[in-house]
């Protein structure tokens, strides 16, 4: 379990749809496509980073995740 500190992530959107960047400590930015994210922040399915030399891919929590998150783009 990989804790993502509340600087390293934030929401966004991808094809207009809500969801998040978390960004790695590779410091490569890994938007969560076809993830959930569960009220009390749990990410799955494992979040894989997309740098190439760095091959972070671990279950990650959003550090101040709060459910009402989810809807704020
Ligand atoms: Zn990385």
């Amino acid at each position: 379990m990989h804790v993502i500190a509340y600087d390293n992530w934030k929401p966004t959107t991808l094809n207009g749809r809500p969801t998040f960047s978390v960004k790695c400590d590779c410091g490569e930015t890994i938007i969560l496509d076809a993830h959930t994210v569960t009220p009390d922040g749990l990410v799955s399915p494992a979040v894989e980073c997309t740098a190439r030399s760095c091959g972070f891919n671990q279950l990650v929590r959003l550090q101040g995740f709060k459910s009402c998150d989810m809807s704020s783009p």
